[in-house]
């Protein structure tokens, strides 16, 4: 029966879709009628339910004569990552294409090329009932998480998809930072007129990194408005941000009840499986001949963000052409052995740092963890108090007590001072950036 409900789903749903539903499921027993269905999480087991359970009834009825029902569990133990099989190539049309285009949206970020692991799975599924039907279930659908981790590549998908699905729906992806810009401008050269159309007269609007707006009164009030006006039009919002609405500091509270008013989904680090996939499909794409250990071995070498991640394929796959050499795993950790791997960021001790800061820039130990205020000095001892901070794990007041017990207001005040430098100095940022380089190599 599992088998004939999957090619009955596969008739009815798209692509993406049977991969998020009906590949995510597993069916675990038939017993008095009852087919019990295990899947990934709560989300999964409304939509099965709300969605796709009058199929099983049919199906099951047309095999066996006899009324079936469905019950939906949900896995506790989150099975990681199933690869999906490489599909027949679908044509997109022209019109899709164009109109991708258009909204600016990346090519690359589809649900095609989006790998479902563990901590993605949900905001993959959420990202794909609002694509294939937005404005419905969940307005606005917000997805938070770490820089590198998929919210941009899910957030275009949903786009793609809709493009795909309705090739006239009218898509626009800005970051926040755009939005703010536009609006700013309409304003200067009395634009509002058309700001407003432009903004308020979409199908989907997808605003990308909105912890940007923090600070931003006149922008938040605006975006306030456009919100409004789309979200009663039943039009479907996607937001984005490093956190929570509630933890963006200065966001006002309307926006934020209003955010809460949709779904938040988190998107947290992949797990080894799910990393590996991503390497697969991306060597896959890129047609690289990648041995699986070697695979196994990069991603075992970076655990945190899929940037990076795909940073390390790139810097192998360099280092293999330039070496004319095939990629092999011991190649890859020649050309790794320069990033930090993992673990070590608790092996630097504050006293490498001290001591690597004093050699840099020709002063003494105890001149850096004295009290000394002149201007050669101290600019070091807030750097090493900066690079404490940044590359070990210790405490603030645990840093301030090396050097020479300073409190650890002093530390926090020298971090910010210096990551100010960092942004705003360039012979400041290439000196960190330099004692940074002979620390974590
Ligand atoms: P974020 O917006 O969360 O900072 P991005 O969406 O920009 O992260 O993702 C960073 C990179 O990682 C992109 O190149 C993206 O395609 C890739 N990526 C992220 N998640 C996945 C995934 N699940 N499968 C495949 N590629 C991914
Ligand atoms: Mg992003």
């Amino acid at each position: 029966i599992w088998k004939e409900l999957e090619e009955s789903y596969r008739k009815i749903l798209t692509v993406p879709s049977f991969n998020a539903w009906i590949e995510q499921a597993k069916p675990i027993s038939l017993i008095d009628g009852q087919l019990t269905i295990e899947v990934p999480s709560t989300l999964h087991k409304e939509y099965w339910e709300k969605n796709l359970s009058t199929k099983i009834v049919e199906t099951g009825f047309k095999l066996t004569g006899e009324e079936i029902t469905p019950i939906f569990i949900i896995q506790n133990e989150q099975i990681s990552q199933q690869l999906v099989e490489p599909r027949e190539e679908f044509i997109i049309p022209e019109l899709t294409r164009e109109n991708s285009r258009k909204a600016l949206l990346n090519p690359k970020y589809t649900f095609d090329t989006f790998v479902i692991g563990k901590g993605n799975q949900m905001a993959h599924a959420a990202a794909l009932v609002v694509a294939e039907d937005p404005g419905s279930t969940y307005n606005p659908l917000f997805f938070y998480g770490g820089v590198g981790l998929g919210k941009t590549h899910l957030m275009h998908a949903i786009g793609h998809q809709m493009l795909l699905n309705n090739p006239n729906a009218k898509v626009k992806y800005v970051s926040s930072e755009t939005f703010a810009n536009d609006f700013i401008n309409s304003i200067q050269n009395r634009t509002s007129e058309n700001f407003r159309q432009e903004y308020r007269n979409v199908d989907l609007l997808l605003v990308d990194d909105i912890q940007f707006f923090a600070d931003k009164e006149g922008t938040q009030e605006e975006f306030f408005h456009t919100f409004n006006s789309l979200y009663n039009d039943g039009r479907q919002i996607v937001l984005t941000s490093d956190r929570l609405p509630n933890e963006i500091p200065k966001l006002q509270e309307r926006l934020v009840s209003r955010f809460a008013w949709g779904l938040s989904v988190d998107i947290t680090p992949p797990d080894l499986e799910t990393r590996i996939a991503i390497l697969r499909k991306k060597a896959d794409a890129e047609r690289l001949e990648i041995p699986d250990d070697t695979l196994s071995y990069i991603a075992g070498q970076i655990d945190s963000n899929i940037r990076e991640l795909e940073g390390a394929l790139v810097r192998v796959q360099a280092y293999a052409t330039m070496n004319s050499q095939d990629i092999t795993t011991s190649l890859a950790a020649d050309s790794l052995k320069t990033l930090r791997p993992i673990g070590q960021k608790n092996q630097l001790s504050i006293l490498t740092i001290q001591e690597e800061v004093c050699d840099y820039y020709h002063i003494q130990l105890k001149d850096l963890k004295g009290k000394k205020r002149v201007k050669t000095i101290v600019l070091p001892r807030q750097i090493a108090m900066y690079l404490s901070r940044e590359l070990t794990d210790n405490s603030l007041p645990k840093i301030g007590a090396e050097f020479g017990g300073k409190d650890h207001t002093t530390v926090i005040h020298s971090h910010e001072k210096i990551q100010q430098l960092i942004e705003n100095d360039p012979s400041i940022q290439k000196e960190v950036g330099e004692i940074k380089n002979r620390l974590i190599s």
